[in-house]
């Protein structure tokens, strides 16, 4: 979609303000932008990327994409990065939200206590995969347990929403978290889809206040989307979390990195600590499917959570 352009000087920040289709106005900062404040060096990779560097730290911008990477891990912004007054501008709440706290190197609270929340569940049965005769809610339990006895044997203490084949409503899974003062808590799921060729891992984190999920980037707010939520409170260690998370996971073998999402679950938005639900796969897709029935790759999946958790940690 091509967006109306009229500069805006705001101080020493180059600021753009669009009239999105969607009848919202975006505020945009250039790369270059960036770059001079931050002391960091700016690559452009012809007229399509251009990839910004700091000490310990690598942000990737493409045009016309909504993702980025940082450090290697695919994170979803609010908007496309586009091409004006000679280089690249994205959203400036990108940066604000998503690009400054994952590289900003800010601390995070003590972590004693996680919460575990193995997806579904009893009646609730979640994905299935004929194909691999695989049903979601097992398989969420069976990567919960896994992690369970890692973070144990790491001195943490852990909660579980869930330790057995049953039904636990939604705002039951957030009261055992809330009550138990869980410090962090991380939902487990697995994906499936009707395009059998969808596959990888995605780890989601509550939209910040006044942002859509990362389904609906192309759509205008809803008026739900303007809500603090309790969750919110947690926004930059959400996405230090999630980030971390996802940045092991997409280490094992012959999985596909889908990036870091915003999504608006109820089990993340009433969670009072930050909070991640992570998608470990795709069960409906051949490449993930074979892999998921497998129990190594499921304690590996585990391993990684486990890891992106002691990572995360101060
Ligand atoms: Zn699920």
């Amino acid at each position: 979609m091509r967006l109306t352009r009229f500069a805006l000087v705001a101080g020493a920040l180059s600021v753009f303000l669009n009239a999105a289709a969607a009848s919202r106005q975006v505020e945009r900062i250039a790369l270059r932008t960036i770059a001079e404040r931050q002391g960091m060096t700016i690559r452009e990779d012809g007229e399509k990327s251009a990839t910004l560097t700091g000490p310990n730290c690598s942000i990737a911008c493409f045009l016309d994409k909504s993702s980025y990477v940082v450090n290697g891990v695919c994170v979803y912004g609010q908007g496309a990065a586009e091409r004006s007054l000679g280089g690249l501008t994205i959203p400036l709440n990108d940066w604000k939200y998503v690009l400054e706290p994952l590289i900003s190197g800010r601390k995070v609270p003590a972590v004693r206590c996680i919460c575990i929340d193995a997806g579904h569940g009893g009646r609730d049965s979640g994905a299935h995969s004929a194909a691999f005769n695989l049903s979601e809610k097992s398989l969420n339990l069976d990567v919960a347990q896994r992690l369970y006895k890692l973070l144990r044997d790491k001195g943490f203490k852990v909660l579980m929403t869930r330790d057995g084949d049953r039904f636990v409503p939604l705002e039951k899974r957030s009261s055992i978290a809330n009550c138990g003062k869980a410090d962090l808590f991380v939902s487990i799921h697995f994906n499936a889809s009707e395009n059998p060729t969808a596959h990888g891992i995605e780890t989601y984190i509550v939209p910040q206040q006044g942002t859509t999920a990362t389904a609906r980037l192309s759509s205008p707010l809803r008026a739900q989307d303007n809500i603090f939520c309790q969750n919110n409170k947690f926004d930059d260690c959400n996405l230090l979390l999630a980030h971390s998370i996802e940045g092991k996971l997409i280490r094992l073998k012959g999985v596909r990195d889908r990036g870091v999402r915003r999504g608006r679950f109820y089990v993340l938005e009433n969670v009072h600590c930050p909070a991640v639900l992570v998608e470990c796969g795709f069960i409906t897709n051949q490449t993930d499917g074979a892999l998921i029935a497998m129990a190594d790759h499921r304690q590996a999946i585990a391993s990684a959570i486990c890891d992106g958790i002691v990572n995360y940690t101060p």
